[in-house]
């Protein structure tokens, strides 16, 4: 059990009163303080919708990611390098709080196990909604895969759109943020080149 009261490693369904209560108070103060009436009718419920809303998107907070990975670990003697490319990133920025967003590619090749593929994809939602910055949601993916499932290599690749760079700022609408990380065999130039091939290659699309 976490902070919500919620077994972990399930969606946010429902929202813990205590703390919705005092993010809507909070968002009713600062809709003031930008100078707008949040009794009038459009604004009248807002408060209440971003608190469960920013409740939803900080809930891997309260999910653990080795343990999701954990609970699909099967033994298995495949040793081939395996792709998962293409998985939706959706984060915060932790310096704006504003969105940034794109996709997630991960390779491993196992040491004598596997795991259930869509468990790469809920490690990345269990670290990316949180308040995060690219760089480090990449190494904590990498480090979760790399610790608990203890294969020959790991690759992640995230390419992201920053709404703090298109939206204010630097106003950049197009630029894209690609970070990088890898362990084991990855670090072998040959191995990484033939990973960086086959997540440009276009081969389903
Ligand atoms: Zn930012």
């Amino acid at each position: 059990m976490n902070k919500n009261g919620i077994a972990n490693y399930r969606k946010v369904e429902h929202y813990n009163e205590e703390l919705q209560e005092k993010i809507r108070k909070n968002y009713k103060d600062i809709i003031c303080a930008l100078g707008d009436d949040p009794e009038r009718e459009g604004l009248a419920k807002t408060p209440e919708r971003v608190a469960k809303s920013m409740q939803f998107l900080t809930q891997g907070y309260d999910l653990n990611p080795a343990e999701i990975l954990r609970s699909a670990m099967f033994k298995e003697d495949y040793s081939e390098m395996v792709i998962v490319k293409d998985i939706e990133v959706y984060s915060l920025c932790e310096h704006h709080m504003l969105p940034f967003f794109g996709r997630a590619h991960i390779a491993y090749i196992p040491n004598g196990q596997i795991v259930g593929l869509s468990k790469l994809g809920r490690v990345v939602d269990a670290f990316s909604r949180r308040l995060q910055v690219q760089e480090r949601l990449t190494h904590e993916i990498l480090n979760c895969i790399h610790h608990t499932l203890n294969p020959i290599g790991v690759a992640v690749v995230i390419e992201a759109k920053h709404l703090c760079m298109m939206m204010r700022g630097v106003q950049k609408q197009n630029s894209v943020a690609t970070t990088s990380a890898f362990t084991g065999e990855f670090e072998n130039s040959k191995t990484r080149a033939e990973f960086m091939r086959l997540i440009s290659a276009d081969l389903m699309r």
